[in-house]
């Protein structure tokens, strides 16, 4: 196969983050992390193994066996059948996406990639000076930050090895992420909403899962290693879709909401408010706010995190007592509520995606991921009196099979 130009439209601006934790021009890494990520849980709600990529312990994480794969050469084996013998350690993951010792199967290189400043709205001051410290540093300043934005051109190029299945996985990650989440860094201030590409169209959900599942009967990768307790596992997922009408979000639409570039202060094709829906704003606003007030816990102890920090991430410092606090580093996570930026659906109506994995330890709380889909509901019910127009769990994505 030749190399593939995707034209990817974003809905939403895109953060691909970098080394250097700025996001002025499109990092690929920042991309394909986000694909791998999407596709673990997915592979992970298939039954097959995923290992934990990110761990600093490298026997958890998988490595081409070049000593087997040496072996089976010497033993005369054909190179296919060599390649097979070196892969035993690598998961359907590592297969795709590379680890040590074992490419990715494809490349991915930004050609065009239109940028536009970044701004954030939100309905309180405070929440604008701390957007400001997390994305400007100490200067608190994001008046210059650039995020890309736009049709982005990318070039798709598979190593020359397993090219076809190479280019459905690539597709089957970035569906689910357009259709049923976001793609890139900092999915939880909304970035990240994309439109499917046209150009990838002949591969269905369906298709991509019957070729997985396949290359996982084939029973050549690796298929069991240490059990990683994570949320994130397709079988915990839903995904809720809105359409809100304009007005309901005009708190977000008046100047005095609008921080960074004057540039984007007429900018209303998307709503960056993510925080405010998220965590609090003026009145109503704020799922974490919310949440207290329906007697759900956070956390008061930087050593455990509490209902709400299972459900939404702990707050990374807080003051308590006349204290000034912060969570231990090893608790920080990110949330497992998403909200997408509201985008433009038409003059009068705003698209809103809200996502979430159900974490085990609420189980208390949410008995299942239907429950946690009730939850999610009802919140965006008390906040913008809408119902969704679609509702999708992890399980209906994972039994999209061909035929059926
Ligand atoms: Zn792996």
């Amino acid at each position: 196969m030749e190399k593939m130009e995707i034209k990817l439209r974003t809905l939403t601006p895109l953060w691909t983050g970098g080394v250097d934790q700025t996001s002025d021009r499109l990092h690929e890494t920042g991309l394909i992390g986000s694909l791998r990520w999407w596709y673990e849980a997915l592979v992970r709600g298939l039954e097959g193994f995923a290992c934990d990529s990110t761990s600093e312990n490298p026997e958890v994480r998988c490595a081409f066996d070049s000593k087997a794969y040496e072996k089976a050469k010497k033993e005369g084996q054909s190179k296919d059948e060599a390649i097979r013998a070196g892969l035993k350690t690598v998961c359907p993951v590592c297969y795709v996406f590379g680890c040590t010792g074992w490419a990715r199967l494809f490349q991915l290189r930004a050609i065009e990639v239109p940028m536009t400043s970044l701004h954030f709205r939100t309905t309180l001051n405070m929440n604008g000076g701390w957007l400001k410290r997390v994305f400007g540093g100490e200067k608190g300043d994001i008046e210059n930050l650039q995020v890309p934005y736009g049709e982005l051109h990318l070039q798709f190029t598979p190593r020359r090895y397993d090219e076809e299945y190479a280019r459905t996985q690539f597709a089957l990650a970035l569906r689910i992420a357009a259709e049923y989440g976001g793609l890139g860094a900092r999915l939880q201030h909304g970035f990240g909403q994309i439109a499917y590409p046209k150009g990838l169209e002949d591969v269905s959900i369906a298709s991509g899962h019957s070729q997985l599942k396949a290359k996982i009967q084939q029973g050549f990768l690796r298929s069991n290693g240490t059990p990683i307790e994570t949320p994130f596992d397709l079988k915990n997922f839903v995904s809720l879709t809105y359409h809100v009408s304009s007005d309901k979000l005009k708190d977000f639409k008046e100047d005095q909401s609008h921080i960074g570039s004057s540039k984007k202060k007429q900018e209303i094709a998307y709503l960056p408010c993510v925080f405010d829906l998220r965590y609090k704003g003026e009145g109503k606003w704020g799922m974490r706010q919310w949440l207290k007030e329906k007697r759900w816990k956070e956390s008061d102890d930087p050593k455990n995190l509490g209902e709400i920090d299972l459900l939404l991430g702990p707050r990374s410092q807080w003051r308590s007592g006349g204290k000034e606090k912060k969570i231990d580093e090893e608790l920080r996570t990110a949330s497992r509520v998403f909200f997408g930026m509201p985008y433009c659906k038409d003059e009068s109506t705003y698209v809103l995606r809200v996502w979430a994995f159900l974490h085990p330890e609420l189980r208390d709380h949410l008995s299942d991921v239907a429950a946690l889909k009730n939850l999610c509901n009802e919140y965006i019910k008390y906040v913008l009196d809408v119902q969704p127009v679609s509702i999708v769990f992890g399980e209906q994505i994972l039994n999209q099979t061909q035929g059926g």
